[in-house]
């Protein structure tokens, strides 16, 4: 399903303020809060499969794994199913999508050979892939996910190699940005000097000089 959206606004979505708490309860780790925003989140929105991830990627951060099998059976008892992410770019008139992993895309080998540059030069700034710290105990399923590139980094490098220098590049996700992708998209701003703007399911991110609006709560 699209997102229909509107650039000028920044709000769209009903459970911005849970879900940046929610956001901000695992970027310090918070567990507790995290549940708490959670919980108000699921009475009102028990559908969104997007809330499940979050709260088991703040239980896996924070090494709790019973609780990370608990939201997986949680998911399957409501019948809540991961919804597949996509992202997509408009270049000259023409929308482009993308998912994890994608090779459909005519252009896919220069996109995975200019990710695969551009993770270099991000490495060389200090990137360090966050996917790495919570692959020990994660299924197989989800690792293979995990190291593939996600919708949103194809996007942004497809945006990049096609839209003219001095463009805003502007992507649209239906999922939240994972925090993996929002670390890269912010070296990959600084490293091409170019304005990144990501509209996710929750909020817009405006990435520029190695930095995102967002301040990093979404
Ligand atoms: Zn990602
Ligand atoms: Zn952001």
């Amino acid at each position: 399903e699209m997102i229909s959206c509107d650039w000028s606004s920044d709000v769209c979505s009903s459970d911005l303020t849970w879900g940046a708490l929610l956001g901000a309860s695992r970027m310090h780790g918070n567990a507790a809060l995290g549940e708490k925003a959670a919980k108000m989140i699921f009475a009102l929105e028990p559908w969104n499969a997007g809330m499940y991830v979050l709260l088991s990627n703040l239980y896996a951060s924070s090494g709790r794994w019973p609780d990370v099998g608990k939201m997986r059976l949680k998911m399957r008892d409501t019948g809540v199913k991961k919804v597949p992410g996509y992202s997509w770019v408009e270049v000259q008139n023409k929308i482009h999508t993308f998912s994890v992993g994608d090779s459909t895309h005519p252009e896919s080998h220069r996109i995975y050979a200019f990710l695969e540059e551009l993770d270099l030069r991000m490495k060389h700034e200090g990137y360090v892939s966050s996917t790495k710290l919570v692959l020990h105990d994660v299924e197989e399923e989800e690792k293979e996910y995990m190291l593939r590139y996600h919708s949103e980094k194809l996007a942004v490098a497809f945006a990049i190699l096609n839209i003219p220098t001095g463009r805003p590049i502007r992507v649209i996700k239906n999922l939240r940005v994972c925090e993996d992708c929002h670390t890269a998209i912010k070296y990959i701003s600084k490293i091409v000097g170019r304005l990144i703007i990501v509209r996710d399911s929750n909020r817009f991110h405006h990435f520029g000089g190695g930095v995102c609006t967002c301040g990093d709560y979404w």
